[in-house]
């Protein structure tokens, strides 16, 4: 349910708003607009009385939220969300172009891909450390090893790192390295994990399950923003269907689908949504078009060598020319790309 407090509304309006809300054993979440204030309650909001609630000094309407999801709904905010971190910014007229290797597998590897996707004008750097595999006897990821290459990259770079983090317990190593926390598609639903990472103050990267329909997606972000973690990206990366020429489905309308449902921003993965070098700068283009927030997609220096999904990577020469064509679509979209100011 979502309290709208009147223009008028005092300070001590809202703080008596607050306590209320406690008293009915709700959490309360204050939302300070440029226009108005807004209380949120979440939770169990069958102990609380409309009348009651509408009556109380500075309120102007009550109403209720109707999504399953609450904080991530657009019915509780109305403005789209910007999530920063460093160089990256996601949202709002900002498409974020997030590049770099599937994994982190050798300090040459890191750092000349850095140099090389920011030279092209990419706002961070992604790279696996954890790495979830589907098959156990698959290359892991250098771990630890993996996140001190990273912070090697953004040191000689300056840009942003994004890396996923694929358990409970190495949350606390990876916030030591990252600027962004990526959730991977199969830890969609680890709400342990989603709870973990709403403890920490890092922006989060959350990724759609393959086979997790936009509500379920929806419903693990309000996970996240429910720990008190504000900064939420979502990140389509194709679901699975009966089709087997693309290594999963790319579903573009989800992208502006999403955004009627709610503020968070919206980032596509051509790359993993494909598995194809060759269809991802038309997929990244057509993501734009789409309205997306941003871009996430695999660069490597020698992707017939990569460790893993070489198959979907592009090489320096193939990003360079992917951001030069996604250039005039963002700029018709009224965006700009990437580092571009
Ligand atoms: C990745 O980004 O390399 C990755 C494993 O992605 P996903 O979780 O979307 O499969
Ligand atoms: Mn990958």
């Amino acid at each position: 349910m979502i309290v709208v407090m009147k223009r008028s509304a005092t300070q001590q309006d809202i703080d008596s708003m607050v306590e209320h809300v406690e008293e009915l054993g709700l959490k309360p979440v204050v939302l300070t607009g440029t226009e108005r204030t807004v209380v949120a309650l979440i939770g169990d909001e069958r102990s609380a009385n409309v009348n009651a609630l509408e009556s109380s000094p500075g309120v102007d309407e009550v109403h209720p939220i109707l999504a399953p999801y609450k904080l991530a709904s657009r019915e509780l905010k109305q403005e789209s969300t910007t999530v920063r971190a460093g160089s990256l910014a996601v949202g709002n007229g900002h498409v974020g172009m997030i590049a770099g290797p599937c994994s982190v597998e050798n300090e040459e590897q890191i750092v000349s891909t850095a140099r090389a996707v920011k030279a092209a004008g990419a706002s961070a750097l992604r790279g696996g450390a954890f790495k979830p595999r589907t098959s156990p006897y698959s290359f892991q990821g250098l771990k630890e090893e993996g996140l001190k290459l990273l912070a090697t990259a953004r040191d000689e770079t300056g840009l942003a790192v994004v890396t996923e983090v694929v358990a409970t317990e190495d949350v606390d190593v990876v916030v030591e390295y990252a600027d962004v926390l990526q959730i991977g598609a199969r830890n969609m639903q680890n709400y342990r994990l989603l709870e973990a990472v709403g403890q920490t103050r890092r922006p989060v990267l959350l990724k759609r399950g393959p086979s997790a329909t936009i509500d379920e997606w929806l419903l693990a972000a309000e996970y996240i923003l429910d720990g008190g973690n504000p900064d939420v990206m979502l990140c389509e990366r194709g679901i699975r269907t009966f089709e087997t020429h693309t290594r999963f489905t790319l579903p573009l309308a989800s992208i502006p689908y999403v955004q009627q449902r709610t503020h968070l921003p919206v980032v596509a993965d051509p790359s993993h949504g494909t598995g194809h070098t060759a269809l991802v700068p038309a997929m990244a283009r057509a993501s734009i078009a789409a309205g997306a927030d941003g871009v996430i997609v695999e660069v490597h220096p020698n992707p017939d060598h990569a460790m893993s999904d070489g198959y979907q990577s592009m090489d320096f020469a193939q990003f360079e020319e992917m951001m030069r064509e996604c250039r005039p679509i963002a700029a018709a979209m009224g965006r700009t790309l990437g580092s571009d100011e």
